[in-house]
């Protein structure tokens, strides 16, 4: 036998249990040993049966005292009961329809058994132990059991069994993945043990070494396989462009960099230098300033006779991006033009003629720049806002559209940078991780339905004084259990209009169409509406300077990195901001995590702590980009060892790009395996 065996020659494993491993993506032995428990009990606690109490699961060794009598007390209950004792007290054991204990269990033979104690007065008894002969191996009982996931056709002790013969057949051949220098460096466990302990741990510590390696083998593949991607887009070639430098673009900009955005606009530039495409993700929090970054980018690649197109995931943010950088790229003489689906035939008929003559360094607009009609001259740059808004193909459509031209992607959703290098798996990540200074932060509260008459009056006050206020309510679904408790957008609104005749309460959801939102949100950038109510189609980006308040309705249907996001459409001027989440549901839970709210304004702090508590797999449950699975690692939990991981992958991985060193190739193997098995999340 060895690792590619299939699992039908294992003993006791027949054609039919075969088939049920096979339902379980166990086909060979190597996916046996690889098919970790999915928790432990712990049998490993003996106790004399006098010492045991009610409730308690315990082991037991004791002397079978009398011969097992089975008894038929109907079709389909057959009972067998027997009595058992050791040196302090007697255990009564009864077995339900397991006719076979009868003959399994002599009388005059001792056995450890392990169950659930009931308790009565000074007698003791237990329902369906497990059991097996004491003083032999112990397999079932005296230790930590682990407990697997089945299908149908498989119960634990096959498993068990099982997985009992693969690694005695099989452990000494299983080859080390890790290289042995990361394995020393990083103080882990070796394979054999690893794999022993794991299904088999012998004590509790030996199984937190067996996880701590194993953990780290999976995150390390992991981390080589994203290495290997991008290594492997860093040599496809890209557009050169060496001309000239930035002095003269700082010194036009009306303030100093932060150091964040310098970082990210020298990485940038060193993609663009580089003679390979530039693929980065520029993630920064709300108002951390990536606006900037963009900027310069954009102004290095006319420098060099490129044009860029600026693609932003509605009207209104493509309208104030024009804005934004015809005041900061103007004045340095660039030629910005704008393309969006509600310009007239003729409007787009002249930037479409101005883009392909090579009439404009800067196109600013929407989808409508990668129609099919437009055609480009020197494309050189890309840049993307708000990316999730966009699907791959739609990024990929405009890139096509250039010869590979650079690509800027920009992001305000804050994902812990370890889960960002994976979820971007084609990208090169900078970190904004740094606000322009002087920023106040949004004071956050978290109030309940008995704050409501201070809540109005709060926000009267606010509109006395000029300013306009978000109210943020949950996307209420027809089939929503809760629907009463739930108030929409548009129930909101109402009652919010008889609460204030006199002030210009404005609504907006996704339902409303496209034209009509954007009309809505128009009046709210110009002042024109004093209270917009609204679903998340807030959520990304619009400036709105004058807002100084934003009360989130429900807060409890809201992720922390969405408040985050929603907190973010507030404080953006010069005017001290509030920021105010209304919730009824005072859980435990619901509190703790509204509780973050109220004492951060860091994004990433927020996104941790939000993966931590909702796990990954909610984490970016709504999003097209899924995560690769794993086995072992948690990637909301094990960040840390994901770094390490990240870090000493990186080291080998400029060593030996290719893993073609024969030492590597257990590891190519695994990082091979991982990148087929999870094709679509490496997009
Ligand atoms: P975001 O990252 O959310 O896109 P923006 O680029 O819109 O952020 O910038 C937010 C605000 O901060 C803008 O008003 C911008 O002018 C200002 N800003 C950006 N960088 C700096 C800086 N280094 N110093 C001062 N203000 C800055
Ligand atoms: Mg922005």
């Amino acid at each position: 036998m060895d690792l590619n065996t299939d699992v039908r020659y294992i003993k006791g494993i027949g054609e039919k249990k075969a088939q049920a491993l096979n339902k379980l993506g166990v086909f060979s032995l190597r996916d046996l040993v690889s098919f970790f428990p999915r928790k432990y009990e712990d049998r490993s606690e003996t106790k004399p049966i006098a010492l045991t109490a009610e409730g308690e699961t315990v082991c037991v060794e004791a002397m079978v005292a009398d011969t097992p009598r089975l008894t038929r007390v109907r079709r389909g209950l057959d009972l067998v009961k027997l009595r058992a004792v050791d040196e302090s007290a007697v255990l009564d054991i009864t077995f339900f329809n397991q006719p076979y204990a009868k003959d399994n269990l002599e009388r005059g033979e001792s056995y450890v058994f392990f169950g659930r104690i009931e308790a009565n007065g000074a007698r003791r008894s237990m329902v369906n132990p497990v059991y097996e002969k004491a003083g032999g191996e112990r397999r079932v009982t005296g230790r930590i059991i682990p407990v697997y996931r089945v299908a149908n056709g498989l119960n634990q002790r096959t498993m068990l069994q099982a997985v009992r013969q693969g690694l005695d057949a099989c452990l000494d051949e299983l080859p080390d993945v890790l290289p042995h220098a990361v394995r020393e460096r990083c103080g882990l466990a070796q394979t054999g043990y690893a794999f022993e302990n794991i299904h088999f741990p012998a004590d509790f510590e030996a199984l937190e070494l067996a996880r701590r390696r194993l953990i780290f083998e999976e995150l390390f593949i992991l981390a080589c396989a994203l290495g290997r991607i991008r290594g492997e887009r860093a040599r496809e070639s890209g557009l050169l462009m060496s001309r000239g430098d930035l002095a003269k673009f700082w010194a036009a900009m009306p303030f100093e960099p932060t150091g964040a955005q310098r970082r990210a606009v020298e990485d940038g530039l060193r993609d663009m230098r580089s003679g390979a495409v530039m693929n980065r993700l520029v993630q920064g929090d709300v108002g951390s300033g990536k606006t900037l970054v963009a900027a310069a980018l954009i102004w290095y690649a006319a420098q060099n006779g490129c044009l860029s197109a600026f693609m932003a995931p509605t009207e209104i943010l493509a309208e104030q991006h024009l804005h934004t950088l015809t005041e900061l790229l103007g004045p340095l003489g660039l030629r910005i033009g704008k393309l969006t689906g509600s310009m007239t035939a003729k409007e787009k008929r002249l930037v479409k003629e101005q883009l392909k003559t090579g009439g404009l360094d800067l196109v600013i607009g929407t989808h409508a720049l990668f129609s099919q009609d437009v055609e480009y001259d020197r494309l050189g740059l890309v840049v993307t806002d708000e990316q999730h808004r966009f699907g791959v193909g739609q990024r990929s459509a405009l890139i096509g559209k250039g010869q590979k031209p650079h690509v800027l992607v920009m992001s305000a959703t804050p994902i812990p940078r370890t889960l960002a290098l994976i979820i971007y798996g084609d990208l090169d990540v900078s970190v904004i991780d740094e606000l322009p200074p002087g920023r106040r932060k949004v004071d956050t509260f978290a109030v309940d339905e008995s704050y409501r008459a201070r809540l109005n009056g709060f926000i009267r006050k606010l509109v006395g004084e000029g300013r306009q206020v978000f109210v943020v309510c949950p996307m209420v679904e027809e089939n929503d259990e809760l629907p009463q408790k739930l108030k929409s957008a548009e129930e909101h609104a109402e009652e919010l209009r008889r609460e204030f005749p006199d002030l210009r309460v404005a609504c907006v959801h996704g339902k409303m169409k496209a034209r009509d939102k954007e009309a809505v949100m128009a009046s709210m950038v110009a002042g024109e509406t004093d209270i917009l109510v609204a679903t998340t189609v807030i959520e990304v980006g619009v400036d709105v300077p004058n807002a100084a308040l934003i009360v989130v309705e429900n807060a409890e249907r809201f992720g922390l990195s969405q408040l985050h996001q929603l907190r973010g459409r507030v404080g953006r001027g010069r005017h001290k901001s509030w920021c105010i989440l209304v919730s009824d549901n005072d859980g435990e839970e619901n509190r703790a995590r509204l509780s973050i709210m109220t004492k951060t304004n860091d994004g990433f702090k927020i996104s941790e702590e939000d993966l931590r508590l909702r796990g990954p797999g909610d984490f970016f449950g709504s999003r097209q980009h899924g995560l690769p699975e794993m086995h072992v690692a948690d990637l909301g939990a094990d960040v840390n060892v994901m770094q390490r991981a990240q870090q000493e992958a990186a080291l080998l991985l400029a060593a030996d790009p290719e893993l073609k060193a024969p030492e590597h190739a257990p590891l190519r193997e695994s990082v091979e395996r991982m990148l087929k098995m999870n094709a679509d999340s490496f997009n």
